[in-house]
């Protein structure tokens, strides 16, 4: 007998090779339907799939966080069921989960999928998930899989690769198979909340030289309310993509004499300075020193840096005097070479220096997106150097800054702690075990709940990875606190202790906004191009009701406002009232104004907010007062 042991640590006896789902019927018939997957021993497990040790095992329902992955896996296998009948010839790649869906690549020669395919396709799915077949596993020998998939040479491909002795496993349901490693969902009646998106061309494996598939993109949830969500959400996104906003708000341009580098705009040049000063003003007050490295550096400097041999199909390179010189793709060598520029102390420690560098890298051309992928980019970076001792501080502090930062957007953030990698690593363990036990000390100090990546930090150190959520509910990776141990060694970087000993410093890399063109992308998107009111390139328009009548007091007021620092201006053109009305509205101007009268005769301003049909009617002096203490605020109340 084996011993399976519960949640609540209760303790059941077996025969050895009992399913979850005989498991799941001891116990009552309701939980068995109810089962979609199981946790063995911390693993998902198919429903179906023997047990044949002492195991620890948690049984999963359609609402269960862990699902995610599974179920969209799932709903792949469906689509190429669903495909399979309706185009008997078709042949399928690969069809893995991602992000927030799934794609399968398939091969149906000549027969080009359209929208109103994609329909067709759903309505299978549908009427498969209606029939509810179990979905169910089979180990095979490596022979018996290549006669199961002889006709499907993708396929065949991926089988000639498995190792001779490892046993393969086939998922079937109904009258479809499909080889997968699994684990999945017990059945296709948990797929029923599911949608098609969009079908584009794919090469077989990524590669160009091979046979062109079609990758037909779709997403499953749990529930219906999520998966409407979801929809709604993906809709917004398109409307508010940055690359429209960012050329209807004349924020960024991008030429084709310089793929994937963004010129600015004046409107995007508000924005840039904004964040800047912002980001200036914060970390000076946190006792950072700033610096600028140059963009070029010679060989020797990244030879020593190592970037020369690891790094260098991405880095763009020149000769200046017979010199082989590149262009930096990271600011820290120059940083490194700030930092030997003088003697340290440990009474110098913290030592942070800030750089907000341009660095390029080179892209390929196929993967550059609006700023979201760019070739040229400034990083918000600093280099700190600290002892051992004051790692879990020095955390601390940078824990704070960084929510101070993203709290002033309304981006909500997780945080995720990735530790030493198994085997390509350097630096002594004791040193990793230490470092990983301040990180995760600051952290649990805070408050913070962050999730644990085993195995998933750089080679040179553990870090922290700022993960941010927007108003669509997509994640942006932005913040990273990364320790290294590489750079120090490699620039043999020294500080005196207080016994007048020469050290080696620990160093933190950190970026926040991560890069500014990308960061500007995101919060393009986050607000709908309706930025706060100190970010935004125009923040107030003046309209008089009646040029003649109301100019001059429209100009008063204007003059009054830019001089007291905020970008305004009157719209004199011989338009309608309503239609400069809208204009402003369409631009997204945060404050509109409109004089007439009254606002003459009692040298008052009616406004409207954007976003807002309410008018609201201030003395002047009052609404000079509520726009300076916003922008100072930055809205934070
Ligand atoms: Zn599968
Ligand atoms: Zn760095």
């Amino acid at each position: 007998m084996i011993k399976i042991t519960f949640p609540d640590n209760s303790v059941k006896e077996f025969e050895p090779g009992v399913t979850p789902l005989k498991i799941a019927s001891s116990i009552s018939s309701s939980l068995a339907k109810k089962c979609v997957i199981a946790k063995v021993n911390g693993n998902l497990h198919d429903m179906a799939t023997p047990i044949e040790e002492d195991a620890t095992i948690e049984l999963l329902n359609i609402d269960s966080a862990d699902l995610k992955d599974v179920l969209n896996h799932s709903c792949a296998h469906l689509l190429a069921h669903a495909i399979k009948k309706l185009y008997p010839h078709a042949m399928f790649g690969v069809g893995p989960s991602i992000d927030e869906g799934f794609y399968y690549d398939l091969d149906l020669g000549d027969v080009k999928l359209t929208d109103e395919d994609l329909v067709k396709i759903e309505k299978k799915m549908t009427a498969l998930v209606a029939e509810g077949a179990s979905i169910q596993r089979r180990v095979v020998s490596k022979e018996e899989a290549k006669e199961l998939f002889k006709d499907e040479v993708y396929k065949l491909e991926l089988i000639e690769e498995l190792p001779e002795d490892e046993s393969i496993t086939v998922y079937e349901q109904g009258d479809f198979r499909d080889l997968c490693r699994g684990p999945h969902v017990s059945s296709t009646k948990w797929l029923k909340n599911f949608k098609l998106l969009s079908v584009s061309g794919a090469y077989w494996r990524g590669d160009a030289k091979k046979a062109q598939l079609q990758r037909v993109y779709g997403t499953c949830f749990a529930k219906e309310e999520d998966l409407k969500q979801h929809l709604i959400n993906l809709e917004e996104r398109k409307k508010r993509d940055h690359r429209r906003l960012g050329k209807e708000l004349e924020l960024f341009m991008i030429s084709e004499y310089g793929p994937g580098f963004p010129f600015w705009l004046p409107n995007g040049m508000i924005l840039r300075r904004n964040l800047e000063n912002f980001w200036y003003d914060l970390h000076t007050k946190r006792g950072y020193q700033f610096v600028q490295t140059p963009v070029m550096l010679s060989k020797e400097l990244w030879e020593t840096s190592g970037h020369w041999f690891n790094y260098k199909e991405n880095m763009y390179t020149s000769q200046i005097d017979e010199r082989e010189f590149a262009i930096k793709p990271m600011n820290c060598p120059g940083g490194m070479l700030v930092y030997k520029n003088s003697i340290h102390s440990y009474r110098d420690f913290p030592l942070r220096v800030g750089e907000l560098g341009l660095v390029h890298r080179h892209e390929a051309s196929g993967a550059l997106a609006g700023l979201f992928r760019v070739r040229n980019f400034t990083q918000d970076d600093a280099h700190i150097f600290i002892t051992e001792e004051q790692i879990e501080n020095e955390i601390i502090e940078l824990l704070d800054l960084f929510d101070s930062v993203y709290k002033v957007f309304n981006l909500s953030y997780h945080i995720e702690l990735s530790t030493r990698p198994e085997d390509k690593y350097i630096g002594e363990i004791e040193t990793w075990n230490k470092a990983e036990a301040a990180l995760a000390r600051a952290l649990e100090a805070k408050g913070i709940n962050y999730i644990l990546n085993p195995g998933d930090g750089a080679f040179y150190g553990p870090k922290l990875d700022f993960k941010l959520r927007d108003s669509m509910n997509r994640i942006w990776q932005c913040g990273t606190i990364q320790l290294d141990m590489n750079l120090p060694e490699r620039f043999d970087l020294t500080y005196v202790s207080e016994t007048g000993e020469k050290l080696r410093p620990i160093m933190l890399h950190r970026a926040c906004f991560g890069s500014i063109e990308r960061f500007i992308g995101i919060i393009t998107e986050h607000f709908a191009g309706a930025f706060p009111l100190w970010l935004a390139p125009k923040q107030i328009v003046i309209i008089p009701v009646n040029n003649d009548a109301h100019g001059a007091y429209a100009k008063e007021v204007c003059a009054k406002l830019a001089n007291a620092g905020l970008r305004v201006s009157v719209d004199e053109r011989d338009e309608k009232l309503n239609y400069k009305i809208r204009e402003s509205q369409t631009k997204k101007t945060p404050y509109t104004l409109v004089l007439g009268d009254k606002e003459v005769a009692e040298a008052a301003v009616t406004y409207r907010k954007f976003g807002t049909q309410a008018s609201t009617t201030l003395s002047f002096e009052e609404f000079l007062s509520q726009m300076k203490e916003e922008v100072e605020t930055k809205g934070i109340k």
